[in-house]
């Protein structure tokens, strides 16, 4: 079935839908990538998941989504998934890069070239492809929406190769926003903070989680379906006028610090600021 020849689901008209758009959700065989593919299913779209485990065939055509397998570090499969998605799906409106891996908890001391490479290769390169791509293949008017990261604006400790392709990718993302701004098409990226994926939960006795939960202001992790909602809003036609942007999805962990040991000046006395003599 194609964007075109799709029967009317209902959904056309409503605020936010997504009825008859056509999207590729790269990575979307977990966690955050997954819950977009759902999202966007239930908004009405078609969804074509492309992601580099084979195993994502039988997640897809669970989530009523198509697939094709893509490692996105390959500019080859990038441009083959761009073929099928207009194959399958008729033309493409919405892009979303948001295959990434995490090697978290390596510092420059421990670093490795390879490890560099390949995280830039996957993390970087992927997304610059897709938008490399999504200059031939989107239509007009299309959207583009990356998965950055807390840490690609942020500096924190264990994340050198990681933070350094997040921050590329928001930088990529404005780079993006101005090159396809002529054909009306929009390019932001959400930055989440830390999400309940098997990214974070298949590490045993993650010292992140309970890190987190202490220093998030919120209190919490975020849930995959909370950052899919974030990125709908940013792939529906009535957000036209938000291109080039990083949104924050972190429970308000990039807001500011929620422990800081501070003692009140003796020029405060009853509440009052007393000038020096
Ligand atoms: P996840 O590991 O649960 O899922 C990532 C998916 O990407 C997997 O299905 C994997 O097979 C696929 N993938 C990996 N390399 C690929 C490649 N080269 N080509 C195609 N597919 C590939 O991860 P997640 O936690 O859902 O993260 C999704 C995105 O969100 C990533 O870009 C990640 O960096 C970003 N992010 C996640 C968190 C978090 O806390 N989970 C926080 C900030 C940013």
């Amino acid at each position: 079935m194609t964007a075109t020849s799709l029967p009317a689901s209902g959904l056309e008209g409503i605020m936010f839908s997504l009825a008859k758009k056509t999207a590729i959700v790269t990575g979307g065989a977990s966690g955050i990538g997954l819950a977009i593919a759902r999202q966007f299913l239930a908004a009405g779209a078609l969804v074509l998941i492309a992601d580099r485990r084979a195993s994502g065939a039988e997640i897809a055509r669970s989530a009523q989504a198509e697939f094709i397998q893509t490692d996105v570090a390959r500019e080859e499969q990038v441009a083959a998934m761009f073929d099928t998605a207009r194959e399958k799906l008729g033309r493409v409106d919405i892009l979303v890069n948001n295959a990434g891996i995490q090697p978290l908890g390596v510092g420059f001391k421990d670093m490795t070239g390879e490890l560099l490479h390949r995280t830039l290769d996957v993390n970087v390169n992927g997304v610059a492809f897709g938008i490399k791509h999504a200059v031939r293949s989107l239509a007009d008017g299309g959207r583009v929406v990356n998965l950055a990261s807390f840490v690609g604006l942020l500096a924190t400790p264990g994340t050198a190769a990681y933070s350094t392709s997040k921050a590329a990718v928001i930088h990529l993302t404005k780079l993006g926003a101005i090159e396809l701004a002529p054909r009306r098409i929009t390019v932001n990226a959400i930055s989440p903070g830390t999400i309940r994926t098997p990214a974070v939960t298949q590490i045993a006795n993650n010292p992140e989680i309970p890190f987190i939960e202490r220093r998030a202001p919120l209190g919490r992790l975020g849930e995959p379906e909370e950052v899919a909602a974030l990125c709908h809003f940013l792939a529906s036609d009535e957000v036209a006028y938000i291109t080039g942007q990083n949104i924050a999805i972190d429970g308000g962990l990039t807001a500011g610090w929620t422990e800081y040991d501070l003692v009140p000046p003796a020029n405060i006395q009853n509440g009052r600021w007393v000038d020096d003599a």
